[in-house]
């Protein structure tokens, strides 16, 4: 097996998809492109005085439906092609939903664990000032993702205010509600999710009460999520952070679990309750369950696992979690397998709706933005579905025949300028 390239995952995907559209290669070359990609080093203070230079990218994929969108990385692994391939996923998953944004995503090399707030908000506020010439409300649009939170959107914001010299609200989204914000927002992926894996039930005549599901990652997307369904009446027998996984077949105490996460830089490792096994987070994917929900990263399933994982269902809440291999693997397998671009674009809705806000000065409650939200996701999961069955296809290339449909067609409608 070769050195895992997500990129290699987008074109894989795409070339599929196209194929069944019936597309000519012309029609859909310039998406296998990043529009634009910048490359920034970033000299920071530490606090104990030295330099340190870090490594930043911003790459918007397509701006064909409306300005770029997507989010922001500080992660050690963090590489151009990774956000390369994130923002290739942003584009077709704003097309998914049917929002007026085409693709980006930025990263910074970086481990936020073990940085002060201090160096966090120099990077980024440094970060930000070298990307400014590309972003803005009606260009690039940053919001967060892993090792990034409304705080350092906060940061962005101001950063690039001050530069322009007015406030800029509109600029990213993701924000602190007191300056700008959307309510619901911080919620948004995980509702996405929780919606979506209501939705697949349905289809499959099953109930959520009682059903077992297992998140992988316990960050903004995962605990969100586990709260979520927890609430509904699933019983989460297993959930898992960078630290390892918690079991307990009779489903976990998920509100006691995020209470325990709420201590700054709290891991699964120290939590302790009778009936609950620490596993390690390869045996976590393996658990018996009817829905397995990765929440972390991508390439969590992989044709090295694939053939081990014992569930019904996977609900993509991470971005690229399952290889192009490992897929086909699922198949074979009558693994129903909901693609990342439908199941976690609640984010991206709610910051549509925080965009539209800050744009009009105008804003909505937060029983407004989760009933918006809720038919948006509700109207593209029946999208897909229905094409999946026309088709005969799995449910991530029929999510790809929409994106890329509506992102070739916007395309060809506005031309190849000059
Ligand atoms: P986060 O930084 O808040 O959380 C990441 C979580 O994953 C942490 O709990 C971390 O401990 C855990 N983790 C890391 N490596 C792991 C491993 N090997 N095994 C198990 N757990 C591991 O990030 P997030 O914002 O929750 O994002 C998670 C995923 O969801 C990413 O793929 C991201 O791109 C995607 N996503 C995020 C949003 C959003 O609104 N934040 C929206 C759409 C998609």
């Amino acid at each position: 097996m070769g050195k895992y390239n997500p990129y290699d995952n987008v074109l894989a995907v795409v070339e599929n998809a196209a194929k069944v559209l019936g597309y000519k290669e012309s029609d859909y070359e310039a998406l296998k492109y990043p529009e634009r990609e910048l490359k920034v080093s970033i000299p920071v203070q530490m606090d104990d005085g030295s330099v340190k230079v870090f490594e930043g990218f911003r790459v918007q994929h397509s701006t064909s439906r409306g300005p770029a969108k997507g989010g922001v990385r500080f992660h050690p692994n963090v590489n151009q092609d990774e956000v390369k391939a994130l923002a290739a996923w942003m584009t077709f998953k704003c097309a998914v939903v049917n929002i007026p944004y085409g693709g980006a995503k930025g990263g910074v090399i970086c481990d936020p664990t073990v940085l002060s707030e201090g160096e966090m908000r120099r990077i980024t506020r440094r970060f930000t000032a070298m990307i400014a010439p590309i972003i803005g409300p009606d260009q690039d649009v940053p919001a967060p993702d892993v090792g990034t939170n409304p705080k350092v959107m906060g940061w962005m914001m101001d950063t690039y205010s001050m530069l322009k010299g007015h406030c800029v609200p509109g600029v990213v989204t993701g924000k602190p509600i007191e300056i700008g914000g959307a309510l619901g927002r911080s919620e948004a992926t995980g509702r996405g999710v929780m919606i979506t894996t209501k939705n697949t039930l349905a289809k499959l005549g099953m109930e959520m009460a009682g059903t077992s599901v297992v998140v992988q990652g316990m960050g903004n997307v995962g605990s969100i999520s586990a709260k979520l369904l927890h609430a509904e009446g699933m019983k989460v027998i297993g959930v898992s952070d960078v630290s390892g996984g918690l079991y307990c077949k009779d489903g976990l105490d998920i509100p006691g679990i995020l209470e325990y996460l709420k201590t700054p830089k709290a891991l699964l490792e120290g939590y302790n309750a009778p009936g609950v096994e620490h596993i390690a987070n390869e045996a976590l994917l393996e658990l018996e369950t009817t829905v397995l929900v990765p929440a972390a990263l991508e390439n969590q399933i992989h044709g090295g696992n694939a053939d081990k994982l014992n569930c019904k269902i996977i609900i993509e809440a991470a971005n690229g979690p399952t290889t192009v291999e490992a897929d086909e693997i699922l198949k074979n397998r009558g693994i129903l397998l909901i693609p990342d671009i439908l199941a976690n674009a609640g984010g991206v809705v709610v910051s549509y709706f925080e965009w539209v806000q800050n744009i009009q000065s105008m804003y909505w409650t937060e029983e407004d933005v989760n009933k918006r939200l809720k038919e948006i996701m509700d109207r593209a999961f029946e999208a897909v579905w229905d094409i999946a069955k026309e088709n005969g296809v799995e449910p991530r290339i029929g999510a790809y025949l929409i994106a890329i449909k509506r992102t070739v067609e916007a395309k060809k409608l506005r031309g190849i300028w000059p």
